[in-house]
């Protein structure tokens, strides 16, 4: 299945008529439509919170029929575009924000480069199967979100379970306040930035990311950073701080003070997670965050 950026000669698809394309498929619930049904809506889903509005119509009906296509294979069907099925059917449900209509598009949207070139990595990122532990256990990849034309990039740890089923990263408690950091500390728009993980799975019970996994992710990771570009890079926590900057050196040590990658100033600090743990260090994020936006505002 290849997803498209819109060629000129095409009239836009909207998820919208996507999900119109599925209705009849949900209608008669046998359980293999179900599950296309729900891979699909999975897939979309994904690539949606990634960024992607609107799929070429071929697309479209190649979407449909791979997701028949992987139902009719079952649940434990591998193919390389396949992402992971659970047997439990849900309903299709696209959330609002997925749906919109052309003439609700920004102009130029789809047109993009940095848009476009974020979703086919996003492409690949859904498709990835280099770790079969988090594969089998994963409901969805996430890839990040926010502005490709961002100044400044949030890298967490890994997605947990509200990101896991919401294909989009920090949407759970962690993510609130990291929210509230952004848009009450720093005055600044959640969509402004841009924000992502070293994993783009959820690991197992929310264990700390294997070397391993974070080395396999870490092509992605760099790919988004070389299409966005960003000038800031703020790492949340020990996982991101010291896989990105490829040191053993505590987060305790690295954060208050700016470093260096790639020409790309980056600050370190807690985890939003380790705050909600332990309050007293909200006062040292605080410290972290006003470097960052001295920094910004030179
Ligand atoms: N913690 C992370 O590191 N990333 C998320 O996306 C959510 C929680």
């Amino acid at each position: 299945m290849r997803w498209r950026p819109l060629a000129a000669s095409q009239a836009p698809v909207t998820i919208r008529r996507i999900a119109r394309i599925l209705t009849p498929m949900t209608a008669e619930s046998t359980t293999r439509r179900q599950r296309a049904a729900r891979a699909l809506a999975q897939r979309l889903e994904s690539l949606r919170a990634a960024g992607v509005t609107h799929l070429g119509r071929a697309a479209t009906v190649a979407a449909a029929e791979g997701a028949r296509a992987q139902a009719a294979e079952g649940p434990g069907s591998t193919s390389p575009d396949a992402p992971s099925l659970k047997t439990r059917p849900t309903p299709l449900h696209l959330p609002p924000s997925a749906v919109r209509l052309p003439s609700e598009c920004p102009v130029g949207e789809s047109s993009d480069p940095r848009a476009a070139a974020l979703a086919e990595v996003a492409r690949r990122v859904a498709a990835c199967t280099r770790c079969a532990e988090l594969v089998r256990n994963r409901t969805q990849t996430v890839f990040g979100t926010g502005s490709p034309h961002a100044r400044l990039v949030f890298i967490g740890e890994a997605p947990g379970a509200d990101e896991d089923r919401r294909g989009e990263p920090f949407v759970g408690r962690a993510g609130q306040l990291l929210t509230d950091i952004i848009v009450k500390g720093m005055k600044l728009r959640r969509q402004d930035v841009y924000i992502m993980n070293i994993l783009r799975c959820r690991p197992p019970d929310n264990r700390t990311p294997l070397p391993v996994e974070a080395a396999a992710c870490r092509e992605y990771l760099d790919a988004q950073l070389a299409i966005i570009q960003p000038e800031f890079i703020c790492c949340l926590g020990a996982c991101a701080a010291q896989h990105l900057l490829g040191t053993d050196t505590a987060i305790g040590r690295l954060r208050g003070r700016l470093h260096d990658f790639n020409g790309i100033k980056v600050l370190c600090t807690y985890h939003p997670a380790y705050v909600l743990r332990n309050p007293a260090a909200k006062r040292q994020v605080w410290d972290d965050i006003q470097i960052l936006m001295a920094e910004m505002a030179k």
